[in-house]
């Protein structure tokens, strides 16, 4: 009597058990991987930004930074970073000149980027300058010039469009520069009224491509 009772009480405890806990059981366990899906990735990413900046050079930050910054200029030469560059601008040059540029060393056939989107006004090829890049900026107030280059990138043409980090040519020492320091030679002019690309006011690009600077 009091046994069938009992298992009637049992199966009723239990199915109201299984439907209590039936539809709970799962419910915690959404709940856990739920939150440990993201906590995944937000563990690993403190951890990478951690190893970025126990990284010894500024690179990382210094990439963001010119990326960050509108209208900043890329650093012409591939695999040079700002920490690399050396301000040569007022550098004396012979019969009284001054260098009015930044000489970026690398060695020869390193690829040279457009610091930025434009135009390529010209393709010369100069005694002092050798194989050069004159670009203009689309807004036609900025010329870019790139000297000494060992060679064009291939295909690369007057009044061609060109993008920022796009290879223009290769480093090298044509012209003037020493043969055992194969450099970019790299000025940046605010152009005339008459835009003529062998003409304008020199400024300096160090502080420029060392700090991700717009133009002004
Ligand atoms: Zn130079």
């Amino acid at each position: 009597m009091s046994l069938p009772k009992l298992l009637a009480l049992g199966l009723v405890i239990g199915v109201a058990g299984w439907w209590w806990l039936g539809p709970r059981t799962p419910a915690p366990a959404v709940a856990t991987t739920a939150p440990a899906m993201p906590a995944t990735p937000a563990r690993t990413a403190p951890s990478a930004a951690a190893t970025a900046a126990a990284a010894p050079t500024v690179a990382p930050a210094r990439m963001a930074a010119a990326q960050d910054a509108p209208g900043a200029l890329l650093l012409p030469v591939q695999g040079i970073t700002a920490a690399q560059l050396r301000d040569t601008f007022t550098d004396a040059r012979s019969e009284g000149r001054v260098h009015d540029a930044i000489d970026i060393l690398a060695p020869a056939g390193t690829p040279v980027l457009a610091v930025a989107d434009g135009t390529v006004e010209k393709l010369f090829r100069s005694e002092r300058g050798g194989l050069t890049v004159y670009q203009f900026e689309p807004g036609g107030q900025y010329c870019y010039y790139y000297a000494h280059l060992q060679r064009y990138a291939d295909g690369l043409a007057e009044h061609q469009a060109i993008t920022r980090g796009q290879v223009i040519g290769y480093v090298g020492s044509t012209g003037n520069a020493s043969p055992d320091a194969p450099h970019l030679h790299f000025e940046i002019h605010r152009l005339g009224p008459e835009k003529q690309w062998w003409k304008g006011q020199a400024l300096n690009p160090y502080p420029l491509l060392r700090g991700g600077q717009p133009l002004p």
